[in-house]
């Protein structure tokens, strides 16, 4: 987890609004996830989609194919599992599958 100092409440932008580039890393928006896409690399056709069309960019990528899902982003939006061309995602309830980041 990254190392930052949590603002009180009358310090945070009006709204949430994040003021600076380059944030993403320092929060950690996982865990405001309800549901948990499992990613089958043996159903995989490494096609893209699913790190084309996700929000977060949450698919850890190494030469041109997916590695993996970055849980510490992933709000659990399910685009990727339904994007899907081969049903390779497949979207479970938080904390019912025992596959960690
Ligand atoms: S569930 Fe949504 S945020 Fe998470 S990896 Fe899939 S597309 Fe990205
Ligand atoms: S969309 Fe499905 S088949 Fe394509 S790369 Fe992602 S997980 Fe693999």
């Amino acid at each position: 987890m990254a190392e930052f100092e949590l603002k009180k409440y009358d310090e945070v932008p009006i709204g949430g609004v994040v003021t600076g580039g380059a944030t993403p890393e320092l929060n950690e928006t996982g865990d405001w996830r309800s549901n948990r896409p499992i990613f089958d690399e043996d159903k995989c056709i490494q096609c893209l989609l699913c790190w084309s069309h996700c929000p977060d960019a949450s698919f850890y990528i190494e030469d041109e194919e997916v590695q993996g899902i970055d849980y510490d982003h992933c709000k659990g939006c399910g685009i990727c599992a339904e994007i899907c061309p081969v049903d390779a995602i497949t979207m479970v309830p938080e904390g019912e599958d025992s596959e960690d980041e």
